[in-house]
């Protein structure tokens, strides 16, 4: 892919996501799209929709620092990566309970990674299916949610219950689900080979939920879903999948991490960004804000 259309895939996905978050119009520098239309190596498709027709001088030009000017949004976006599942939108809850069910029969019969060898029960995981508030996605089952099929319900289960009960939910509210749908010995990570194998399942799955919101626990996840790497850096930080906002944050066991080393402030750190981040998709969802502890 080059340069420039990586450049105009960024833009758009941006532009999907504040659409997504409700917003009509954006600000650009007067003369952003003269200079934009000049570099670009085709004629220039999408960035142009909705362009008065005199435009004024570029900021280069000029030499002035740069006045901002709206553009409306495009009402329609035709890229793949951006286009929401068919699938999603229009099943009942019973519908894609069924659909669920269906999927999970062909989990379980599963042999496509070398996952399936070592496993007791697949784990597709679990929740309110029907469009629900948050559907949170973690790496792969351990060894509780081996024994019991279910997606977190061992240690870091129990700490992403605590979560899911201070944004003021119960766990049969969300969605719970998994990159992986089988444990990889040890509860070492997925290996890449594995995941891709895995991730058609996942996939498949946020199209049937289609939840209002999709929150990332930790760094496989985020590789996986989105392929970008370095949770610290786009933790806390909106972005989307398949038209779905999405929040980005640390799974439950990073913090358990530093627990267990009895490290005070390195927990007390981890649990506030994790905290802000959650508080960042009440807003998005229009929910109340619990009060803070006394
Ligand atoms: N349990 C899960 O179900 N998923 C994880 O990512 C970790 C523990």
């Amino acid at each position: 892919m080059s340069e420039w259309s990586e450049s105009i895939d960024a833009l758009i996905q941006n532009m999907t996501l504040l659409k997504e978050l409700g917003q009509r119009s954006i600000e650009l520098p007067v003369g952003f799209l003269a200079t934009w239309d000049a570099a670009s190596p085709v004629a220039t498709p999408i960035a142009t929709q909705g362009v008065p027709p005199s435009r004024p001088t570029s900021v280069a030009q000029s030499g002035k620092p740069a006045p901002f000017e709206k553009f409306k949004l495009p009402d329609s976006v035709e890229l793949e990566e951006t286009r929401a599942p068919v699938t999603g939108t229009a099943l009942s809850a019973d519908a894609r309970v069924q659909a669920l069910t269906k999927m999970a029969a062909r989990v379980t019969v599963c042999t496509e990674c070398p996952l399936h060898a070592g496993r007791t029960k697949t784990v597709l995981g679990q929740g309110n299916s029907n469009s629900p508030d948050v559907m949170f996605i973690g790496e792969a089952p351990g060894e509780d949610e081996d024994i019991q099929g279910l997606a977190f319900v061992g240690a870091a289960g129990l700490f992403l219950t605590k979560m899911i009960n201070a944004m003021g939910y119960q766990r049969e509210d969300v969605y719970i689900a998994n990159i992986c749908k089988c444990r990889p010995p040890g509860n070492r990570p997925p290996e890449q080979h594995e995941i891709h194998k895995c991730l058609p399942f996942l996939r498949e799955q946020i199209s049937i939920v289609r939840p209002k919101v999709i929150v990332l626990l930790g760094g496989t996840a985020i590789k996986a879903l989105l392929n970008q790497a370095g949770v610290m850096r786009i933790q806390g930080q909106w972005t989307a999948y398949e038209g779905i906002p999405v929040m980005p944050t640390y799974h439950p066991s990073y913090i358990i991490r530093f627990e267990n080393k009895g490290d005070e402030e390195g927990t007390r750190a981890a649990k506030l960004q994790v905290w802000n981040a959650l508080k960042l998709v009440l807003t998005r969802l229009g929910k109340p804000l619990p009060a803070p502890k006394k």
